[in-house]
């Protein structure tokens, strides 16, 4: 038996039980070499077509066009919030863009301005604590002749506020997108965006690969201030097929593993079907109980991979000792990673597309369980 768990974890994540498999398979021995992937040269045969594949596999599901370029690079989502400055701001006479609507993209601010960007923040929600997107109507735009760049996450990983479209900018003002924790649970408008980054620790395979997809006129095209350490400079990893370096190979391979299975599922429209079904089936369950549940964030920007809640006591208020039972009685029946994050407390399930539906149904039935029992 195999004794996995539910694992509901924010990053690292969840990846499929046919992509471990493989992976496991091919541990000693992979594909003839006599050894694993992990100690193939990145400079041999069998490596090559591995990279290759994954780049071409990830095209194909991202339907990306051929004037962007994809790499691998390394660092994770927190090196982008700098590279995306260094790559982008140019020689700093204009301004930058941030869509300010949780803990990430507000990471992302403060690093431009720690960089020396002028930062202009265009909404900010953090006073109604990241529960919404202020509407259009609302936002401070600059002038686009004046905006090196834009910026958004489009999904806020410990808030649990997700952008359903494209955030409209002036064409000609280059949109940036931190993906990290949407990225493959359904399309994205590609051409909308010059830069779309993600970490791939959550929805595409192990910590340590941080994949960029980038229009290719971008890169070198905007000198910054000053030098850019090459391995921060996007051109560099795009010139070089992301080898310009020793690439983090065994990460890569996974990740490869989990474009095929996704391929071999029919692609991210059918993933973001299964994807919209378990997010609606969670937050139905927390509505059915207000009393005892607040999944606070508005409906129309609810996170479908990152769901977060609170458990209220008898005096309406988030209650400690409840959550404490809740989380519990959650891993008493094998299901793991719910604390929300350190910063935000409460519950936070994610359930990126390697989480079963089976998975979303046994939260589900504990949480119905927790409210019979409760009140
Ligand atoms: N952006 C988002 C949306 C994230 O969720 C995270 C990590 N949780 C980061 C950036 C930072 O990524 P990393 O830990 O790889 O630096």
């Amino acid at each position: 038996s195999l004794n996995r768990a539910w694992n509901f974890g924010a990053g690292p994540a969840a990846i499929p039980v046919s992509v471990l498999r493989e992976a496991q398979a091919s541990m000693l021995d992979y594909a003839g070499s006599g050894m694993s992937v992990m100690e193939l040269s990145h400079r041999s045969k069998e490596y090559e077509t591995i990279h290759n594949a994954a780049i071409e596999d990830l095209r194909r599901l991202l339907d990306v066009p051929e004037e962007y370029a994809v790499l691998f690079v390394q660092g994770g989502g927190s090196t982008m919030f700098a590279s995306v400055v260094y790559n982008l701001l140019g020689s700093g006479d204009k301004v930058v863009d941030y869509f300010v609507t949780g803990a990430w993209s507000e990471k992302a601010a403060q690093e431009a301005k720690l960089l020396g960007a002028q930062v202009n923040t265009v909404i900010n929600t953090k006073s109604g604590k990241f529960r919404s997107i202020t509407s259009k109507s609302e936002w401070t735009l600059s002038a686009p002749e004046k905006t090196a760049y834009a910026y958004y996450c489009m999904n806020e990983t410990v808030h649990g506020v997700e952008w359903f479209e494209t955030p409209e900018v002036d064409p000609s003002v280059p949109l940036v997108c931190d993906a990290s924790s949407t990225i493959l649970s359904r399309p994205i408008p590609i051409r909308r965006h010059a830069l779309i980054y993600a970490g791939a620790q959550k929805n595409i395979g192990p910590s340590g690969v941080t994949v960029v997809i980038v229009r290719k006129d971008l890169l070198g095209a905007r000198p910054f201030l000053h030098p850019v350490p090459l391995m921060l400079n996007f051109k560099t990893y795009a010139d070089a097929n992301s080898l310009y370096n020793t690439p983090p190979t065994w990460g890569i391979y996974v990740s490869g593993l989990v474009f095929k299975w996704l391929l071999g599922l029919g692609g991210l429209e059918g993933m973001e079907a299964i994807n919209t079904r378990k997010a609606s089936k969670l937050y139905a369950a927390l509505d059915a109980y207000p009393k005892l549940f607040q999944a606070p964030v508005a409906g129309p920007v609810r996170s479908r991979m990152n769901v977060v809640w609170r458990v209220l006591g008898e005096d309406g208020q988030p209650s400690d000792e409840l959550e404490k039972e809740f989380l519990k009685g959650a891993e008493a029946r094998r299901m793991v990673q719910l604390k929300g994050h350190r910063s935000a407390g409460g519950i936070r399930a994610s359930i990126y597309n390697a989480v079963p539906e089976e998975g979303v149904d046994a939260l589900v039935a504990w949480v119905e369980e927790f409210a019979k029992k409760s009140r």
